[in-house]
């Protein structure tokens, strides 16, 4: 079976034309159809019409199967949808409305390994990895079932990225595919818990332009290993390195993303601790207010607080972005995803 959703163009004008003996023509009018315009119909377009012997000998040899999106939730212009996939198994996606497009928040995995104390995602354990098309067919979903345009893609849905390396670069080259959905790679960004193998996979790859998120959370090893498991892997110092080592385009940053939470990891002294981490790194750090995950003993932080902690590394010469989570009455704010399946 050809799982669409899985190609490249390239790749698929190779199949056609090594199993049917046709190429070019028909896989350009199909990545159309499906991708372009969402039509699962496609043998009943023009091109497949004037060809019946190839659109016969294409029936039941070519599937599109995104998973059926079984559940949605709102809040405001943002939108939270579940998708089943095939072996009833679910995931959550998130669409987020920004000034101009949406970005969708993808998941990678069903569940998670690394167990974040924070996460809902992490408490659920690890289910499987998701496949190439599972991947991509959350954006076909949130596009042609949702009808949104989606110009950005945020990899920090279920799941860790590098955890499941090879589907998530199958995926971004579909998602990437000029005659498909034509996302560009510097409007997608990969966040990771820090897997430094992957880290060190990923710098070897050719994603020009394709952006490194770090969940970083914490300033020195005690906290960030009680908060997260995978620093005892990997801790700061070797994270840091595979920083260092990245190569990084001209002119380009890493995102930081530090989920403050009240008593925990929100005092000055844990943002001057952050700062000596970060310098000399090119970062940009999200500041996000921790949203509340039922059973856990973790609170939100104070407005004041996160305004100080904010102010004190950009006195330090970092560029700091304060983000109070959208999506939390819906649970599709950071860390909350997997509380609806
Ligand atoms: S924060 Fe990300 S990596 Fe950590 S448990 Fe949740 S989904 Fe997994």
């Amino acid at each position: 079976m050809i799982d669409i959703l899985e190609f490249t163009l390239e790749r698929l004008i190779k199949t056609f034309d090594k199993d049917f003996g046709k190429g070019r023509f028909h896989a350009r009018a199909l990545f159309r159809d499906i991708f372009k315009q969402g039509n699962k119909n496609f043998l009943l377009s023009p091109e497949f019409l004037d060809s019946p012997k190839f659109a016969r000998a294409l029936e039941g040899k070519v599937s599109v199967a995104p998973g059926d999106v079984v559940k949605t939730f709102d809040e405001g212009e943002l939108t939270k949808f579940i998708t089943r996939l095939w072996d009833g198994l679910e995931i959550e996606s998130v669409v987020i409305p920004m000034t101009r497009h949406n970005t969708l928040c993808v998941s990678s995995q069903v569940g998670c390994k690394m167990g974040c104390k924070f996460c809902e995602t992490g408490r659920m354990g690890f289910k499987r990895n998701l496949s190439i098309s599972e991947i991509v067919g959350q954006v076909y979903n949130a596009r042609h079932y949702l009808g949104k345009d989606i110009k950005n893609i945020v990899f920090m849905g279920m799941g860790e990225p590098l955890d499941n390396f090879d589907n998530l670069m199958g995926a971004i080259l579909v998602m990437n595919e000029q005659q498909g959905f034509d996302i560009a790679l510097r409007h997608m960004t990969l966040s990771t818990v820090g897997l430094v193998p992957g880290i060190e996979k990923l710098g070897k790859m050719k994603m020009p332009g394709l952006r490194l998120a770090i969940s970083i959370n914490a300033p020195d090893d005690v906290i960030r290993s009680q908060l997260m498991p995978v620093n005892k892997r990997f801790p700061l110092a070797a994270l840091k390195k595979s920083l260092e080592d990245f190569p990084l385009p001209k002119r380009g940053i890493f995102l930081f993303e530090y989920i403050l939470i009240k008593g925990f990891n929100d005092s000055l002294a844990h943002a001057d601790m952050l700062a000596d981490f970060i310098t000399p790194l090119p970062v940009r750090l999200n500041l996000i207010a921790y949203n509340p995950v039922k059973g856990l003993d973790l609170q939100s932080p104070c407005d004041g607080d996160m305004h100080s902690f904010a102010d004190l590394l950009s006195a330090k010469g970092i560029m700091v972005i304060k983000r109070w989570s959208r999506g939390r009455s819906v649970a599709a704010g950071c860390g909350q995803l997997g509380k609806h399946i």
